[in-house]
């Protein structure tokens, strides 16, 4: 059944306020999981499985699906759909307050997921920052914010620096709002993250380097000086000094930086204490 009729027939409305625009094309849906190289080796971790579409897709091909549902008005409709499925597991909670860590083992799981559009920033966070990461993450999200995650310099934002320094993201594929009931306003697209064993650059240590980082977005448009010298309580002419220290022409904005440039500036400033 399709999630209208599935909704329908269980009496539920979906809700905007959790991002419940649905997947209702079969052939999209074999596509994503297609595209996560999803294997009978994986567990997954599904974020938002709604009526349990992509969960049956997914329970398919991997070992075994946990998957996370904070609206639990759906339980009823994933208890019927996933019935047959004895490999998938669902919690009823906010993915943002699961503790990754104590459910699945480091490097063991890939999390393939249509996330709710309102919270795919913090979801990023909070699965990459864990101390434990997903092997590669294939997420639907909107097209806008796909944009964001594979920016280069010149382009870059804080999500941006944040995600590329803990994997290689590409697009890799494009879906329209007809392919979700109900129709979101936006397109969309599916981004591949591919988690680095190891950060691609050298840096003093994680919190130092995003210390850094946000710092230099701290300030939007201003130049580097400005916006890090505010960012770390320095005085202008000395955040110039590292910054040049570093390599880099602190008249430059923060978005123009590379990784390695934010890698340079970060063991800079962590050689040269900063309060
Ligand atoms: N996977 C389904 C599909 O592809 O049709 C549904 C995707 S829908 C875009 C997002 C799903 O995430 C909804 O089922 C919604 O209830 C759920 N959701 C929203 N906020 C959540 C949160 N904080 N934690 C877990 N799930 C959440």
């Amino acid at each position: 059944m399709n999630p209208k009729a599935l909704l329908d027939h269980h009496e539920i409305q979906p809700r905007k306020s959790l991002g419940q625009n649905f997947l209702h094309d079969p052939g999209v849906l074999e596509k994503i999981v297609a595209l996560a190289d999803v294997s009978r080796s994986d567990t997954v971790l599904e974020i938002g499985p709604g009526t349990g579409a992509m969960t049956r897709v997914l329970a398919r091909e991997a070992k075994r699906v946990i998957a996370v549902e904070l609206d639990d008005r759906l339980k009823p409709v994933l208890d019927d759909e996933l019935s047959p499925y004895p490999n998938v597991w669902v919690i009823y909670q906010d993915i943002l307050t699961v503790d990754v860590a104590a459910l699945l083992r480091p490097d063991e799981f890939v999390v393939v997921a249509n996330v709710p559009y309102y919270i795919t920033s913090a979801i990023l966070r909070h699965l990459l920052e864990a101390p434990h990461r997903p092997r590669r993450l294939v997420l639907t999200v909107q097209q806008e914010v796909a944009e964001r995650l594979v920016a280069v310099p010149n382009d870059m934002s804080l999500l941006a620096v944040s995600v590329q320094f803990f994997g290689s993201a590409r697009i890799v594929h494009h879906i329209k709002p007809a392919a979700f009931w109900p129709r979101p306003e936006v397109d969309s697209a599916v981004v591949r993250i591919d988690v680095y064993e190891q950060p691609p650059v050298d840096v003093p240590d994680e919190a130092m380097f995003f210390r850094v980082v946000r710092a230099g977005f701290s300030q939007k448009r201003k130049q580097l000086k400005n916006a890090l010298g505010g960012g770390l309580a320095l005085a202008h002419q000395q955040a110039a000094e590292l910054i040049e220290q570093a390599g880099i022409d602190p008249r430059r904005r923060a978005e123009t930086l590379t990784l390695e440039e934010w890698a340079a500036l970060s063991r800079v400033v962590a050689a040269n204490p900063v309060k």
